[in-house]
Formats: structure tokens, C-alpha cells, sequence
């Protein structure tokens, strides 16, 4: 599940200035899960879809060990198994992909979406999943709808896997009325229960339609348009967001929602663009920041002054360490990221600490030498490189349980600040 960037240096490592924040760029070996990894959340939220890997037994247990046991009657996502022989040319592919859908689809017509899901060994082979989609639609019509995108880890790291598969439906969504009202869409998978918090907030404030990307259910999936104005809840959704510009729709371009400073600048981008009185919006949201703020302070005695490093993981990296920065007052030595989106990060950046370094891509050999010459109290790193630091005598935190645990939103702000706190307590007890 590791994969090799293309080098674009021969060093490996080059210097590229942004807005006054240098930034280190990469392209050597990195330690990240590949995009099948966002299916363990997307099977949660469409709860009518379906993912139907395309790959090896690899990827089936990479899904099965990752996503633990399916909480739900009937599976939602599941492996094609591409065998030694379709390797070796000596089957036909598409008819089997054709026999499995079809067979699945017979056993299960409560699935309203299919998504077939490509991976390293259909890449290999250079298995059309795009024509193969197109087929499948046809022949299902009515009944289901069949999209596909690639979660390999050739092409895609960990939460790379949901921005590709909205990206995919993005250009299926139904166009707005052209006369239509602005309407706020509300972008990236999120807990049910953050996502209803963020709808009752706009709704307090006077936003009278507002719509999440992806919905629940297939048949409920937002439209789009030229009135539709959107606010990104996760930062690794640089393609979506493309695909939603190309319909019309336009971005409002803010903080990412972690903390109380996080949130409130993404609930404010969206009362100015839909006109909210500011003092109305100011009495809206200050219950949630200043429960927020109150959950926080615990964690701040035991989390500020402490420097932390950041391994490239999820993309959710720069807007948490600046919530660590700003409203915990930790250090940030090096804040690693698989990519950076400039426009969408330029906010993030400006908020960080200048002396913080910013790393894009990775060259894990380097990257782990700058990690044990800096000695941080707190690194986030993959599962695979915790426990060598570990036992070289670092703290670590396991990135991959920001992506699994809500943490946007007021009211999970308390437990974000804790997820980060928890390490070092448990490394002061143990050293008593
Ligand atoms: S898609 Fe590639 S990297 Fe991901 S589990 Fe399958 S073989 Fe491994």
C-alpha cells in the first residue's frame, strides 16, 4: 500500500516559495494508505451505494482489516477479484466485471448508486472502468446508477479516494433552475450528527436551503448551478471542487471548520455571502464557540508550548496544526502534506507561525532524519511509522484517527484538542 511518486528531482527534494511560507516539496518514497481507504467512510454516508472494487486480494483485505466488521445487514461495498489469469490476458475482463455486476444487482436492487472503484492491479492491466461504467449504466438504466474512479495507490493517497469519487459525481448532479435562489452546498463526507449540528446552525441563521455533498441517499443528491455557492468541510477536496466550478457552482473561500476560530470563519463565509445580519450571525454561532472554547482549555494546559510534526497523511494537516498553533498554543516544526492546494490552503498559511516549515509530497527517509534531529513532544504519522518512533522514544499520534473521529464543528472541538493531548498524558503516566 505504499507507492513510489515519480521523482521530478534528482535530489528528491526541492524549494518553492508561496506568500512569504517556503515550502519544502518532495517526491521520494511515501508512507500513506491509497484512496481505497475513503470507501470505509463513503460506505457509512450513501447508504444506498455501492463500492465495487476492481483488484486484488491486496486491496479486499486492505478494506476488510481497515473497515472491521460491517455494521449493516447487507454489505456495502465489496472486491472484484482480478485473478492470476485476467493478469495474464488469458480472460476477458469486462465480461466477468459485466457477470459479477450483474449478479450483484439482481441479488441487491435496493443499491441505487454502483461505483466501480479502480485499483493498482486494473491499472496494470489497463482495465477501461470508464467504458465499462458507461455499459453498465445503459444496461441498468432506471435502476442503478454506475460511475467509476480510481482509489489505486499508484494514482491516489488515503483521502484522495473521496475527492475522486466526488469528483465523479459531480458532473451527474442535476442542473438548478436557471432562476433559482442561491443555495449553500455544504462539500465533503461528514458524520451525520456533525453535519445535522452545521444544519441547524445555518438554518438559526435565515439560510433557507442548504444541501450536503454527497447526500445520504442517491436520489437526494444535491443540484448544481450557477446560484449554488459551497463550503468545503474537508481540505482534500481539490478536484471536486474543480468539478463543481465547471457547473457553475462558486466556492467561498474560508478556514477549514477545526476549533472554534476554524468554524466560525467557515459559518461567517457563509453568512456574508448570503447576506446575514452580523449581528444575528454573531448571536447564532456564540453559544457553540464559547462551549468550544470552554472544551478546549483543558486540553491547552497540557498542549501549549509543546512543538509538533506533522508526517504528509490526509491533508488535513495545515488547518490542524493551525488550530494547535492558534487556539492551543503548540509549536508546529514541520507541517507535512501529500498535496497542497495553494488557493484553497492560502488562509490555512497565512495563520501558521512563520518559522513553521511547510513539506509537500514526502522522501520518508529524509523527512524521518528531520523528525529525530527536531525531537518534537508530538508526531503524526502513519500507522506504519508509529511504533519505530515509539521506540526510539517519541510520542506519536496516529493521523488516520483524525480522519475516522468527528472532529469538525463547536462541539467537537473539545475532543479534537484531546485526541492530541492524549498521547502525552499517556507518555507522562507511563514515565512515573
Ligand atoms: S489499490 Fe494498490 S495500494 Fe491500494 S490496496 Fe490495492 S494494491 Fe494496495
Amino acid at each position: 500500500m505504499n507507492a513510489l511518486a515519480p521523482c521530478v528531482a534528482p535530489d528528491g527534494t526541492a524549494a518553492a516559495p508561496i506568500a512569504g511560507t517556503t515550502i519544502l516539496r518532495e517526491r521520494g518514497q511515501r508512507e500513506v494508505f491509497c484512496g481505497l481507504t475513503g470507501i470505509i467512510w463513503l460506505h457509512r454516508k450513501i447508504q444506498d451505494a455501492f463500492f465495487l472494487v476492481v483488484g486484488s486480494r491486496t486491496c479486499a483485505h486492505l478494506l476488510q482489516s481497515a473497515a472491521g466488521v460491517m455494521v449493516f445487514a447487507e454489505p456495502r461495498f465489496a472486491t472484484a477479484i482480478i485473478e492470476e489469469r485476467d493478469l495474464a490476458g488469458m480472460a476477458d475482463c469486462n465480461d466477468e466485471l459485466d457477470r459479477v455486476v450483474d449478479r450483484l444487482l439482481l441479488r441487491r436492487p435496493d443499491i441505487k448508486l454502483l461505483f466501480l472503484v479502480g485499483s493498482c492491479p486494473s491499472e496494470v492491466i489497463k482495465l477501461d472502468l470508464a467504458r465499462a461504467a458507461q455499459r453498465l449504466s445503459v444496461e441498468h438504466v432506471g435502476r442503478t446508477r454506475v460511475l467509476h474512479y480510481s482509489g489505486s495507490g499508484i494514482e491516489t493517497t488515503f483521502t484522495e479516494g473521496e475527492d475522486a469519487c466526488l469528483a465523479a459525481l459531480a458532473p451527474e448532479l442535476a442542473a438548478t433552475a436557471p432562476d433559482a435562489a442561491l443555495e449553500l452546498m455544504i462539500v465533503g463526507a461528514l458524520p451525520d450528527v456533525v453535519e445535522d449540528q452545521f444544519l441547524r446552525l445555518f438554518a438559526q441563521m435565515g439560510i433557507a436551503t442548504v444541501r450536503s455533498f454527497p447526500a445520504r441517499r442517491a436520489g437526494t443528491m444535491p443540484p448544481v448551478g450557477p446560484n449554488t455557492r459551497f463550503l468545503l468541510a474537508q481540505p482534500f477536496l481539490g478536484e471536486t471542487a474543480r468539478a463543481l466550478a465547471d457547473r457553475g457552482a462558486v466556492r467561498l473561500d474560508a478556514l477549514f471548520p477545526f476549533g472554534a476560530e476554524g468554524t466560525s470563519d467557515w459559518l461567517h463565509a457563509a453568512a456574508r455571502a448570503f447576506g446575514i445580519d452580523e449581528m444575528h450571525f454573531r448571536s447564532v454561532i456564540a453559544p457553540g464557540r464559547e462551549r468550544a472554547q470552554r472544551a478546549i482549555a483543558h486540553a491547552r494546559e497540557q498542549l501549549a508550548g509543546k512543538s509538533i510534526f506533522f508526517l504528509p497523511d490526509s491533508q488535513l494537516e495545515l488547518p490542524l496544526a493551525r488550530f494547535l498553533a492558534r487556539e492551543l498554543g503548540m509549536t508546529p516544526l514541520e507541517v507535512g502534506t501529500p498535496y497542497l492546494h495553494r488557493a484553497h490552503m492560502a488562509a490555512e498559511l497565512a495563520l501558521l507561525p512563520a518559522a513553521t516549515v511547510i513539506s509537500e509530497g514526502q522522501d520518508v527517509d529524509r523527512q524521518l532524519d528531520r523528525v529525530r534531529a527536531a525531537r518534537p513532544d508530538l508526531t503524526v504519522c502513519g500507522l506504519g511509522l508509529a511504533n519505530p518512533l515509539e521506540a526510539e522514544g517519541l510520542t506519536t499520534k496516529w493521523a488516520i484517527e483524525l480522519v475516522f473521529s468527528p472532529i469538525h464543528g463547536f462541539d467537537q472541538a473539545g475532543d479534537l484538542a484531546d485526541l492530541f493531548a492524549r498521547p502525552l498524558r499517556r507518555r507522562d503516566v507511563l514515565k512515573v
